[in-house]
Order: C-alpha cells, then sequence, then structure tokens
C-alpha cells in the first residue's frame, strides 16, 4: 500500500519543536481519512533531534527517517524527503511550525481541484525581525526582475506537489538548489493559498545571513544569465563615458590651457575601473564554482540510515551511502 500523503520536514536542532510538530501534524493528517506518512529528515542535528526522531518512528509506523551523516543544508534535507516520500501528493514543511500544518487541508483542496502545485503564500509574517522581512522583500523584487522563470512572490517552501510534479523535480539533480524556483520552472497547473505565517514555536533561525546570502545567490545564478550579462552593460558603459570625456578634455585643454585632469583624477578612474573588473571577475567565479561542483557529480546527500515504515514492502532499510 502506497499512502495518499506524505509530509516532508527537514530538521536541524529542533529538539524543541519535534514533539509539537508531531502532535499537530498528526491530528490535522489524520482528520484526512486517507492513508499519510511523515518524512523526517535529520539534517546532522547535534542536540539530541536525531535520537528523538528514531523513538518517533519506532513508535509509530507511518514515520519515516532519514538521517544524514552531516549537515548538508535545508534545500538538500528536503530534497532527500522528497526522494523518499512514497505519497501521491507531497507537502514540504518546516519543522519550527513557522508554517501551521493546520494549512495543509487547504493545499489539498486545491489539489483535489486539479492544481499539481499548490504553494502558500505568507500573507503576514509574525515574530521576524524587520532586517529579514526587509532583505527577504527585496530579494524576491530583485529575483523577479532578473529571472527568467517567474517565482511567486511571498512563498517559501510550504507546499504541496503532486507525484507528476515531484517526480519531474525528482530528476532535476542539480547541486545548487533553489527549490521553490525549481518547482515554479517545471510548470503544471499551479496555484498559490494564502496564510498567516506565524512565529517560530521554540529555538532560534538555522538561516543565518550568510546561508541566507548563499540561498540567494543559487536562485539568481539556478535561473539568470543576467549577473553574467552585466560585464557588458558595464563594459559598454565605461568605454562610453570615457570616450564622451576625450573631447571635453580637449577642448578645456584648449580653451583655458589648463591641464584639467590631476593625479587624483587618474588614480580614481583607475580604481574605478579596477573595481569593476573585479566584480565582473567575483561574477564569473560564482558561476564557475557552480559549474565545478556540477562537474565534481558528487552525490547531493549521504545518508547514514533511513528507518523502516508500514509503507515498505519487505524493502531493506538503507545504510550507509546512498548514491544519489
Ligand atoms: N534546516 C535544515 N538544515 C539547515 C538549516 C535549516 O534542515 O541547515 C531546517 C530547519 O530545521 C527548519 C527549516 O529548515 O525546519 C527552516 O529553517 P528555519 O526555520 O531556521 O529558517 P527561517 O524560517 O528562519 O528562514
Ligand atoms: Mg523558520
Amino acid at each position: 500500500m502506497k499512502p495518499t500523503y506524505s509530509v516532508i520536514v527537514p530538521i536541524y536542532n529542533e529538539i524543541d519543536c519535534i514533539d509539537e510538530l508531531y502532535t499537530r501534524m498528526t491530528a490535522v493528517m489524520d482528520k484526512t481519512g486517507e492513508p499519510w506518512e511523515l518524512v523526517l529528515v535529520d539534517d546532522g542535528s547535534t542536540d539530541g533531534s536525531t535520537e528523538r526522531m528514531h523513538t518517533i518512528a519506532a513508535q509509530d509506523a507511518r514515520v519515516r527517517a532519514i538521517f544524514f551523516a552531516r549537515n548538508f543544508g535545508h534545500q538538500i534535507a528536503v530534497t532527500a524527503g522528497m526522494d523518499h516520500a512514497l505519497g501521491q501528493a507531497v507537502v514540504i514543511i518546516d519543522a519550527d511550525l513557522q508554517d501551521p500544518p493546520e494549512v495543509i487541508p487547504d493545499l489539498i483542496a486545491k489539489w483535489k481541484e486539479g492544481y499539481e502545485v499548490v504553494y502558500a503564500v505568507r500573507e503576514v509574517r509574525e515574530g521576524e525581525t524587520w532586517f529579514k522581512k526587509t532583505t527577504a522583500s527585496l530579494f524576491y523584487t530583485l529575483v523577479h526582475k532578473i529571472t527568467d522563470v517567474k517565482i511567486p512572490k511571498n512563498t517559501g517552501d510550504f507546499r504541496l506537489l503532486d507525484r507528476q510534479a515531484l517526480d519531474v523535480l525528482n530528476s532535476m539533480r542539480e547541486k545548487d538548489r533553489y527549490l521553490r524556483g525549481m518547482s515554479a520552472w517545471v510548470g503544471f497547473k499551479q496555484i498559490g493559498v494564502p496564510y498567516h505565517r506565524e512565529a517560530r514555536y521554540a529555538g532560534s533561525t538555522k538561516y543565518p545571513l550568510k546561508k541566507m546570502i548563499k540561498l540567494a545567490w543559487n536562485a539568481i545564478t539556478g535561473f539568470s544569465y543576467v549577473p553574467l550579462q552585466a560585464a557588458t552593460y558595464l563594459g559598454f558603459i565605461v568605454a562610453g563615458v570615457s570616450i564622451l570625456l576625450i573631447p571635453v578634455v580637449i577642448i578645456v585643454r584648449l580653451v583655458s590651457g589648463s591641464e584639467l585632469l590631476g593625479q587624483a583624477t587618474t588614480l580614481i578612474s583607475t580604481l574605478f575601473i579596477g573595481g569593476v573588473q573585479l566584480i565582473c571577475l567575483g561574477i564569473l567565479g560564482e558561476y564557475l564554482g557552480r559549474i565545478y561542483d556540477e562537474v565534481k557529480n558528487r552525490p547531493l546527500y549521504i545518508t547514514r540510515s533511513v528507518t523502516h515504515s508500514i509503507y515498505d514492502d519487505d524493502e531493506a532499510a538503507t545504510d550507509g551511502i546512498e548514491d544519489q
């Protein structure tokens, strides 16, 4: 038997959220009256979340727990959950209860109407800093402007995917992953469902600024060449301005007889063009590094173990390294 629904939860040091998540999720999903599974992915936790997940998986056969060999990051943890999910519809949700499990029935309702990708749209965001909200908003506007794929604004990874869309996404093995972009890219019938994003239930954010910037770069480089083309535009602009300045300098020299340009001007223009070149090199480096990662073709993640679930037909649980 296969479950109708799989709920995927990436977990990185969420010991204070796990029990509440499990309780609320069970209450919500049991009400659907259809078979469901909970796919918990331990992204190298060090705070006891791992042991807690073992206990939950041992008590409830609808829970499958996947344990990573180390921390691979949120997007990769979700990917592992997507690889292991067996449901006809798959829901991705955070462990910290910022995305309330009670919204899942709304997502399911849209799926039953025939939508293959149902993403949850944050109408209100509680408990997040001014800085996080402003940077997030700036980032989404920028990504929206420069990428080819229209990634819906104010959405996170909280969404429902139909099996057909999921299979396509699972076949996309790019190393630098921006799942909300990828799921917009696959097409199918998509729709948003508004919801109220709550404050974290417990613990603190696992997305420091560094990880946010990395995700933002993955979003941009994964879906746009505009930064690469920026070098061309900047080149034309700088060259154009210099050409315009040549007659100006000549006229000033002829009319006033003075040498307008002193050392400071030379220094500034040299530093300016040096800066522009370094930025362009850096952008090239960002893309090159990503190509290098792809070429190395290492597995996306390494699992230490995966627990059995009620939905396994005598398949042995996988141990050790999985080649993904
Ligand atoms: N997470 C993860 N690996 C990481 C960082 C985060 O699996 O390296 C999980 C985390 O446990 C949570 C989800 O990803 O379930 C979202 O993280 P968080 O709530 O800290 O991000 P925020 O909501 O602050 O953007
Ligand atoms: Mg959160």
